[in-house]
This record gives C-alpha cells, structure tokens and sequence, in this order.
C-alpha cells in the first residue's frame, strides 16, 4: 500500500501546487479570484478519471463527489473536506518545490541567493523527518501543502479505494471549496446536497493531529468621539478622543493577550489603532474556547464602555460581532465520529495528538451548518509563508487515515 500511495501522491501534489489559487478577501465575488477555477476544473476532469460518481462543480466553484457504497449493509454516509484557495497573506504564485530525497536532518538551503534557510535549530520538529522526502520552496513563495496536500490525499485515498473493492466501505461523498483562508470556504457550502452524516477536513499539520475544538470568536469595533479646544484654553472643555481609547486600552487584562497566552487561555487582541483629538478607533478580536469566559470578555467590554460614558458623557460606541463559535458543542453529542479517526490513527501506528485550535476551521462553520465536522491532519508545516513543507511520508500517513476512517465506519457504526 505504501508505496502506491507515494507515487500516486507526489505528481498529484506537485501538480496542485503549480497552479496559483491565491484567494482574495477584498473581492466580493464566489470564488474570490477566477483563478481558483483552474485547479478547480482540472479536479473535476481527475475525478472523473479515477471513476468516482456524481462528480459536481456549482457556480461558486465548490466540488462534490460520490464514492459508492459497495456494501448491502446501510451505514452512515461520512465525508472529506479540503480547500482549493491559498493564503492572500503571502506569494502564491510560481512556487516551484524543491524535493529533497532521504533528509539528512541538516540545515535546508532554501534559496541561495537570499540565503534563505530551513533549519531545525529553529524549526525542532524538522528534526524528525530525518530520512524522509520533505517537499519545501524555493524561499520565495509558500508552498500551498495547505490545502493541496489534503485534496491530493483525498484523492488518492479515493483512487485506492475504488481499486480494492475488497475493502468494504459505505458512500463516501468528498468537496473541495474555495476560500477558505478568508474565512468563506463554508459560507455557500450546500450541505443538503453534500448529504454527509458528518465529515472531516484534512486541513491540519502534523501527522496525528485531531481537532474538534476551536475558539468562539468575535470583533469589536470601539468608536470615540472627542471635542478639539485650543490647548491652551482646554480645561473643562476639550475631550481628547486619544485620551479615551488609551483609557480604554488600560482597563482591559493586561496579560490576556496572544503573546501571553496558548492552550486553552482566551484573549483580547487590539490589532488597529487610529484617532486625533476629536476621533478615535480601536478594533480587536476576542477568542476564548470557553463559552461562558467568552460571554464574560464581551461582558467586559460593555462594562469598560459604560464606565467611561459615564465619565465622558455618551461619546462612545461599542460595537461586537460574532464571528464563529467553538464546534465543541456539535461534535460532543456525536463524539463516535471523533474516537472512529482516533481509532483509525492508532490502528496505523499514529498516534493522535487532540488539542484544541487557537483558531477556527471551515469545519466549525460547517459543524453549525448542520454537518459535524473534525480536522484531521494533512501533514503539512509552517503555513502561509516561504517556510512551509510537507514530508511525503506524513501525506502518505493522512491518506491512509482516510482510508481506515472508511473501512471502520462501514465496520464499526449500525
Ligand atoms: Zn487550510
């Protein structure tokens, strides 16, 4: 099985990553640049190549396909995510891989001329992959392993499943979307027709990794308004907008920020900052994992607001928008979905690594869309910038969890 799979799972790799599929979170189109179409009708045409069913593309350029059932026994249709679109955050086109055979566990020169580096005294876990075939850059674009290399994982485990009707599986239904790193990759995703039980992305990093927890997120917006008086004949009379928002600033937990916080601990990020004396604006994001501590920093913020409108007068507007919440929540009450890939992993000498996402995933969205839906690793590292690889071996492990998860369903669930 091993090495069909590496064979199968590099071209299809290298091919994806040629195609440039940037998206773009300033356009108001689906998908977000045209361009992503490339990859997407070339994905349709090897779908129908390797024989799956139903092979769809709507015209938002999100693609669905069915793998049959070829057993009697009914059981649960499940599914396979990834995403087609790369990060507008860095180059994403002409990236040209470099495939280094047999790692040495050594320094990577990435690119000569800008002595741009891979280097395990930086990067440790490069450290483990030694004697296997890492895919990087050429350090001057990423690499797109995110998500390329769970579609190409996708894929092949498809191809392989449809070449050994012995192993006996349910209907498997597969999409790729678009735009998923500006946050739209779920937002005209038609789960009716996907008509999954649930299903899993394979948008994560490092083999093992399972992840059905997320942060509850939302924005917040804190508008002042001041009042601009000749300095020099202020005194009870000017309101100095700066002074306010740096007030506001002030009342808010100091150690409560990313920089000072990891695992399950919750912040406020300010992440812009502008005004003169008559107008001033913070914007920042709030995560936290837990619901109620997630409530209590909204709560504070409206406190911190009316705190200061009551000093001020009424020269403040807050202004809080969700932005999505922890899956947790729909995926506890059907948690089978999570210990079948923990089971599928450790069945293949993996071991899971579950740990709550410091972010949000298409699958939180999705999970509340109604389709309960995990992330599994695809294998990849360092994403959205020139320092992103990928060993071979990793995206041969994550093919086979598809595989597995398909073969225990239909084994396993009545
Ligand atoms: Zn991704």
């Amino acid at each position: 099985m091993k090495r069909i799979f590496m064979e199968k799972l590099l071209p299809r790799f290298l091919e994806y990553v040629s195609i440039d599929t940037q998206s773009d979170p300033y356009s108001k189109s689906t998908p977000s640049t045209e361009k992503q179409w490339n990859l997407a009708k070339k994905l349709v045409l090897e779908l129908h190549q390797i024989g799956m069913q139903d092979v769809s593309i709507d015209e938002n350029a999100y693609i669905m396909a069915t793998l049959p059932s070829n057993i009697d026994k009914k059981v649960p249709v499940i599914g396979f995510i990834s995403h087609i679109d790369t990060t507008p955050d860095f180059i994403g086109k002409n990236v040209r891989p470099k495939i280094i055979k047999d790692y040495d566990g050594e320094d990577i020169m990435l690119n000569n001329a800008k002595n741009i580096i891979l280097s395990p005294s930086y990067f440790e876990e490069l450290g483990e992959y030694k004697g296997q075939t890492l895919i990087t850059t050429d350090g001057t674009t990423l690499l797109g392993a995110d998500d390329k290399a769970g579609i190409a994982e996708i894929i092949t485990a498809m191809e392989y499943l449809i070449q050994h009707p012995e192993i006996k599986h349910g209907k498997i239904r597969i999409a790729f979307t678009p735009d998923e790193e500006i946050g739209r990759g779920a937002h005209k995703f038609d789960v009716e027709k996907f008509g999954a039980e649930w299903a899993y992305t394979m948008d994560g990093s490092q083999v093992g990794e399972l992840e059905f927890e997320n942060f509850n997120a939302a924005s917040a917006k804190i508008s002042i308004e001041g009042k601009s008086v000749h300095p020099g004949y202020a005194k009870n009379k000017m309101v100095n907008a700066i002074g306010i928002a740096n007030e506001f600033l002030s009342l808010l937990p100091i150690r409560e920020v990313p920089e000072h916080t990891s695992d399950r601990e919750g912040f406020f990020h300010v992440h812009k900052i502008k005004g003169g004396i008559e107008n001033a604006e913070i914007e920042l994001i709030i995560r936290d994992h837990d619901k109620e501590h997630f409530q209590a920093r909204k709560e504070l913020l409206k406190d911190i607001t009316d705190k200061l409108i009551k000093k001020y007068g009424d020269t403040i507007l807050l202004k809080i928008e969700d932005q999505y919440k922890n899956m947790r929540e729909k995926v506890e009450p059907v948690f089978h979905i999570v210990e079948i890939a923990k089971e599928a992993m450790e069945s293949l000498g993996i071991e899971p690594i579950i740990k709550p996402i410091r972010g949000g995933t298409d699958g939180s969205q999705l999970s509340f869309m109604g389709l309960p839906c995990p992330n599994i690793f695809a294998g990849g590292h360092n994403f959205h910038g020139k320092y992103e690889y990928v060993p071979l071996e990793s995206m041969e492990k994550a093919t086979q969890v598809i595989v597995k998860i398909c073969e225990l369903t239909a084994i396993q669930i009545k």
